[in-house]
C-alpha cells in the first residue's frame, strides 16, 4: 500500500460553512470572522493562513511540548528540497540570495516575475511542480536572471569552491532554463527507465532494473513483518556496487537529523506520559540508527496513544515521490487534537466492523476482524516538508502494511486546515459548476458536512478496509505504478458507497437522506470536469488521486449509460457551458457499489493488468476540449487550482533561562516566511 493522504476536493470546489450539524459539533455560532484567511495569490497558487484554537487553553508544558516538536519539525525543512532534486537547495539558496539582496530595480515587471518564480519554488520545494511534478519555466530571460546574480550580494551565492560566478550562473541556469534537464521530478511512464527519467535525489547511477533487483534480493516473501525496506535510504552506485546511503545522525543529512534529534530529546522531558515519552525516544533511536526495525517499533507504540493530547508526525513518511514507492519524503505535522470535532469521526470508527460487513465486496476479501482503528480530528501547529506549504487534509499512517493488519492505524483529519479552505472558498465557483439553483442550494446547505464525513469514511473506514490474499504481496508490489490510483480510489469508493446509507443518519453524524447529494454531484463534477483546471492545455493525468477522480466519474459515467432508460450521469450544454447532472443518485451509488467491488478485487488480487487497464482507459486520458472550456472558466473566476498555507509562529517568552509561555504569532507574508525560514533553518550544505 502505498500512502494514505486525502487531498481536498476543496482546492476546486469550495463549501460553505452554514451546516447547523457543523455548529452543533464544533458547539460554535459563526461569527463574523475578520481573520485574513487568503492572503496572496499567483501562477496557479493561493496562500492561506490558518488558525490555532486551543492553544491557549494548553498548560504550559503541553505548549512547551508543542514547541520542541514545532522547532523538530522545521528543522528538517531542507531535507524534503534536496529529495525532490538534488539541485534544489543550490538554487533555492540563489533566489534567496536574490529576493533579500539585490540591489537594483526591484520594482520593474522582470522582477515580480522572478518573485513568482521564487515563490514558485518556495511553493513547491523545488523547481518541479508540487502537483503535475513538472518542471516549470520562470517568466523571465536567463540574461536577466545573470544581471540578478551579479547585482546581489556575492557573499550569499551558493558557489562551489574556487568557483567564479560565470561558470556557476553556466552550470545553475541550465538547470533552471533548459526545458530538457530534469524535466520531471516523478515519472511514471511505464515505457520509461522510471528510476533514470525521474529527477528525484533517491537514486543515482542506477537503472530502475537494478534498484528493484537489489530491493528483492533483501525482501524475503515470507515474512509476515517485513521492514519498509528503502525507507529511509538513497541509492547509489559505487565502484560498481549498488549501495544504500542511509539518512541518519552520521549518514546522509546528518546536519538537519542532528538538529531534528535535539529538538526531540528536548520534548522528551515535557512529553505529557510515560508512552508518549517512550514513543519520543523510540523515535530518537530511530534517527540515530536508521533502524527500520526501530521505525516499526515506533509506529506500532505510535499507534497505540490514544490519549494525548499533543501529537506529532516526524520522518520519511510518503512515498509518492518516488516512482518505485520505496523511498520516504520527510514530513512533519505537530498537531493538538480538537476534542469536540473528534466525536463525530469516533462514532463513525466505532462502526468499522459493521461497515466492513456490509460493504458489497465479495466475502472473500472481507476482514473478519477488523483492528484498532483510531480517528481524531486535529488543529494544526505547524507543517513541514511534504505537508507544507501545500497540506493535506487527512492522514492515515502508518503505510506498513502489516502494523496496520495487526495495530490498526491512526487516521487524522485536520481541522483548521479544513476549516481555512471552506472559508477562503468562493461562492461564484460553487454557483459556476452547479447546473441548477437546486445542487447550488445542495452544496450551500450540505457541502462542508457532507465533504468532512466524505475524509472521515475514506480515512477511517476505506483505506482500513479488504484485505489481501495471502502470498499475493502487497499492492506497491503487485500493482507498482497503479498502485496509488487504486488505493485512493478503493477507500473514496468505501466512502461515496456509503454516504446515502440510513446508518450514518442512525449514529447522528449525517442531517437527513438528501445531504449525501451535495458530495455526489461534487465528486462528479469534479471528477469530470473541475480538476481538469489543474492541468495545462493538452495535458494528460499524471497525479494518483486525480487519475482515481477520474477514472470513478467516467466509468460511472459509461456504465450509466449503456443500456435502456434515462442515463445515471449527463454532461449538458447550457450556454455554451458543460455541466454535469445527475439523473438517479440512487443508480449511482449502485454503481460505486460495483466498482467497489472490482477495485477491491484488484488490490487482494494483485491484479496488475486490470489495474493498468482500468486506469489507463477511464483515469488518464482527458477531454481536450472541456479541458479547454474549464480552464477558461476558472481563468474568468480567476480562482487558484491550488492552495497553500502560512505556518504560525511560536516563540518563547523567557525569564532567565526559563520558558514562561509560549507565544503564538501569524504572519500574512508568504516570503518573509521563506525569508526567515532560509535564515533559521537551512542546515544542509548545497549538496547531500
Ligand atoms: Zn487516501
Amino acid at each position: 500500500m502505498k500512502s494514505f493522504l486525502i487531498y481536498p476536493l476543496l482546492l476546486l470546489f469550495g463549501s460553505l460553512c452554514s451546516s447547523s450539524m457543523k455548529e452543533n459539533n464544533s458547539g460554535m455560532k459563526q461569527e463574523e470572522d475578520k481573520f485574513k484567511y487568503q492572503t496572496e495569490q499567483f501562477a496557479d497558487l493561493a496562500i492561506l493562513r490558518y488558525k490555532v484554537p486551543g492553544f491557549d487553553e494548553l498548560t504550559l508544558k503541553q505548549k512547551e511540548l508543542v514547541y520542541f516538536l514545532y522547532e523538530a519539525a522545521l528543522s528538517g525543512r531542507d531535507i524534503f528540497y534536496d529529495q525532490n532534486f538534488k539541485f534544489n537547495l543550490e538554487i533555492r539558496k540563489t533566489l534567496e540570495a536574490v529576493a533579500s539582496s539585490y540591489g537594483g530595480n526591484r520594482k520593474s515587471e522582470d522582477f515580480k516575475k522572478f518573485m513568482i518564480y521564487a515563490k514558485r519554488v518556495w511553493f513547491s520545494n523545488g523547481i518541479h511542480h508540487h502537483y503535475s511534478n513538472k518542471k516549470f519555466q520562470p517568466d523571465f530571460s536567463e540574461e536577466y536572471f545573470a544581471e540578478l546574480v551579479k547585482g546581489s550580494d556575492q557573499k550569499m551565492m551558493p558557489l562551489e569552491q574556487g568557483e567564479s560566478t560565470d561558470s556557476f550562473l553556466k552550470r545553475i541556469s541550465s538547470i533552471i532554463f533548459d526545458p530538457d534537464i530534469a524535466p520531471m521530478k516523478v515519472n511514471l511512464n511505464p515505457k520509461e527507465d522510471l528510476v533514470k527519467s525521474s529527477a528525484v535525489n533517491f537514486y543515482e547511477g542506477v537503472s530502475q532494473k537494478e534498484v528493484e533487483d537489489y530491493y528483492n534480493k533483501m525482501q524475503d516473501k515470507n515474512d509476515p513483518r517485513p521492514v519498509w525496506y528503502g525507507l529511509n535510504s538513497k541509492v547509489v552506485k559505487e565502484n560498481g556496487n549498488v549501495k544504500e546511503k542511509v539518512w541518519k545522525l552520521g549518514g546522509m543529512y546528518s546536519p538537519a537529523i542532528e538538529k531534528i534529534v535535539g529538538w526531540l530529546e528536548k520534548a522528551v522531558t515535557v512529553a505529557e506520559n510515560h508512552p508518549q515519552k517512550k514513543i519520543l525516544q523510540k523515535l530518537i533511536e530511530y534517527y540515530r540508527t536508521g533502524s527500520l526495525k526501530a521505525w516499526d517499533d515506533y509506529n506500532t507504540m505510535w499507534i497505540q496513544d490514544t490519549s494525548s493530547r499533543v501529537d506529532v508526525v516526524n520522518g520519511f513518511i510518503e512515498v509518492y515521490n518516488d516512482p518505485l514507492g520505496y523511498k520516504g519524503s520527510f514530513e512533519s505535522i505537530v498537531s493538538i487534537k480538537d476534542l469536540e470535532a473528534t466525536k463525530t469521526i469516533d462514532a463513525i470508527s466505532r462502526q468499522a466492523q459493521w461497515f466492513e460487513d456490509n460493504s458489497p465486496i465479495d466475502d472473500k476479501f472481507r476482514k473478519k476482524n477488523v483492528v484498532g482503528i483510531s480517528a481524531k480530528v486535529i488543529t494544526v501547529v505547524v507543517e513541514s516538508g511534504n505537508a507544507s506549504p501545500s497540506t493535506p487534509v487527512g492522514i492515515n499512517l502508518p503505510n506498513s502494511t502489516w502494523i496496520r493488519k495487526e495495530y490498526g492505524s491512526k487516521s487524522v483529519s485536520l481541522g483548521n486546515i479544513n476549516e481555512s479552505y471552506n472559508k477562503a472558498a468562493s461562492e461564484e465557483l460553487l454557483q459556476e459548476f452547479s447546473y441548477s439553483d437546486e445542487e447550488f442550494r445542495l452544496s450551500k446547505e450540505y457541502g462542508t458536512i457532507t465533504d468532512n464525513l466524505h475524509t472521515d469514511l475514506h480515512e477511517v473506514i476505506g483505506h482500513a478496509s479488504g484485505q489481501i490474499n495471502p502470498g499475493v504481496g502487497t499492492p506497491k508490489q503487485t500493482l507498482k505504478n497503479y498502485a496509488s490510483a487504486i488505493e485512493e480510489a478503493r477507500a473514496d469508493l468505501v466512502a461515496l458507497y456509503y454516504l446515502p446509507d440510513k446508518k450514518l443518519i442512525d449514529i447522528g453524524v449525517m442531517p437527513n437522506d438528501e445531504a449525501f447529494k451535495a458530495e455526489y454531484y461534487k465528486y462528479i463534477s469534479n471528477g469530470m470536469l473541475q480538476q481538469l483546471a489543474r492541468l495545462k492545455e493538452g495535458e494528460n493525468i499524471e497525479e494518483a488521486h486525480m487519475r482515481n477522480r477520474q477514472m470513478i466519474a467516467e466509468w460511472c459515467y459509461e456504465k450509466g449509460n449503456s443500456g435502456d432508460g434515462a442515463a445515471v450521469i449527463e454532461l449538458k450544454k447550457k450556454d455554451m457551458k458543460t455541466y454535469v447532472i445527475i439523473n438517479d443518485y440512487q443508480k449511482l451509488r449502485s454503481l460505486f457499489g460495483q466498482l467497489l467491488k472490482e477495485i477491491q478485487r484488484i488490490t487482494s488480487e494483485g491484479d496488475y493488468e486490470s489495474a493498468k487497464a482500468i486506469i489507463e482507459k477511464y483515469g488518464v486520458i482527458v477531454d481536450k476540449d472541456l479541458q479547454k472550456e474549464v480552464i477558461e472558466r476558472y481563468k474568468k473566476l480567476n480562482i487558484a487550482p491550488y492552495k497553500g498555507f502560512i505556518n504560525p509562529v511560536l516563540k518563547p517568552v523567557y525569564d532567565g533561562d526559563k520558558i514562561i509561555d509560549i507565544k503564538i504569532e501569524y504572519p500574512e507574508d508568504f516570503t518573509e516566511q521563506m525569508l526567515y525560514y532560509a535564515k533559521n533553518y537551512s542546515f544542509l550544505p548545497n549538496r547531500n
